[in-house]
């Protein structure tokens, strides 16, 4: 299926998708953010259509968005028709508070004449009720609820011939929503877009939807990704990334290594790995750059690393792949990492970096060190030795 002309399944990569929070009825703040999310990683948009101000700006919305845009639809079908009408690429109806199959049917309708795809969101906020219960029945289970909720929406479109769906079986709790998913994909051939809903604050919530999204992903269930957090819907999509980025599914911007320190640490490594990751991120290219702090298990752990630092107390060590390419003092780390980063960036994808840009021209004018070549073992004899002699 797609959503406007990003293609959701089947052999497409995992897309990454996220939510404005302006006032959809503020078409130019809508669009703003639109923008800033669009240049920040998010290949779908989704946007609340709560009224009908919010659907009377659809039209303009589409007409500027750079990405396919979603209207979320909730209760009232008739805002979903008029989204219709205003262009927008993609619906999602949530088949927990829009129970009335005929109003279904006439989304689906004009949905189908238009092109335009459907995602059933079901969240586990908004369930349909249960319905009653035989003396000592048990109620379903959550995930249960929920799946069933979904099969009941697919149900109606797939009888009036509409495939052009997607599914998201959305829960605050991990182990549930996992559940819904893996048995979603077992039963239904559609795209499955994944999510942990009110994931929670920035700290937290990352970790709750790295753990729901990515263990089902590394299962090879889910074709978009939303992160959910109680922050500005920038913050969400980097999250979105580094899933994808940990599982190796897909690459964007830099990787940095960066090991935790510990008692052997002789640099102020936290600023400078800090410091490494906003100026490749600023260059935006993927490349894997290790930041370490010393030489015993830097090389090491910094073998699979494009590039790589080696810090010890005053001096360090570069690498490209693990071999030591030059020794630098500790006021040209950065200028070095950034040479080194700019010749694999070249090798790689053929593009000429300006590094004094990126390092108020520290890199441009560092000297080129002599090449010392250093085995492992020698580096790991070495540069603390060298180190234990300095302090
Ligand atoms: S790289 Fe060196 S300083 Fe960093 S955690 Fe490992 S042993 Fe400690």
């Amino acid at each position: 299926m797609h959503v406007g002309d990003v293609q959701v399944g089947g052999d497409a990569p995992v897309i990454v998708q996220t939510m404005t929070n302006t006032d959809t009825a503020d078409a130019r703040a809508t669009i703003e953010q639109i923008a800033r999310l669009g240049d920040a990683g998010a290949e779908i948009v989704r946007i609340a259509v709560p009224d009908r101000r919010a659907a009377a700006a659809v039209p303009e919305i589409v007409a500027k968005t750079p990405v396919p845009l979603i209207a979320d639809i909730h209760f009232d079908h008739r805002l979903a028709l008029t989204a219709i009408e205003g262009g927008i690429h993609g619906l999602r109806l949530n088949p927990g508070n829009i129970r009335d199959a005929d109003k279904v049917r006439e989304v689906v309708k004009a949905a189908k004449e238009r092109g335009i795809s459907i995602r059933i969101g079901v969240n586990e906020g908004s369930l349909p009720p249960i319905a009653a219960l035989a003396d000592g029945e048990l109620p379903p289970a959550k995930q249960r609820r929920m799946v069933d909720a979904g099969l009941w929406e697919i149900g109606i479109l797939e009888e009036m011939g509409f495939e052009d769906i997607k599914i998201s079986l959305k829960a605050f709790d991990v182990p549930t929503m996992v559940a819904a998913y893996r048995e979603m994909a077992g039963r239904v051939p559609y795209p499955l877009h994944l999510g942990v809903t009110e994931a929670g604050t920035p700290g937290a919530g990352t970790v709750r939807s790295a753990v729901g999204i990515g263990l089902l992903l590394a299962e090879g269930i889910g074709d978009t990704i939303r992160v959910s957090l109680a922050a500005d819907p920038e913050e969400e999509l980097p999250v979105c990334w580094d899933i994808l980025k940990s599982l190796n599914i897909r690459m964007r911007g830099p990787t940095i290594v960066a090991c935790p320190t510990c008692g052997r640490i002789e640099v102020d490594l936290i600023p400078l790995a800090k410091k490494v990751e906003e100026t490749f991120k600023s260059i935006g290219k993927p490349i894997t750059v290790a930041v370490m702090g010393c030489v015993v298990n830097g090389p090491g752990e910094s073998r699979d690393a494009d590039i790589g630092l080696a810090a010890g107390k005053g001096r360090g060590a570069i690498f490209r792949k693990g071999e030591v390419v030059r020794t630098v003092s500790e006021s040209e780390f950065m200028s070095a990492l950034l040479q080194e980063g700019a010749k694999v960036i070249e090798e790689r994808y053929g593009e000429t970096i300006d590094v004094s840009a990126f390092d108020g021209g520290e890199a441009a004018s560092a000297p080129d060190d002599p090449l010392i070549a250093l085995t492992p073992a020698e580096a790991s004899e070495t540069l603390p030795g060298r180190a234990a002699r300095r302090g």
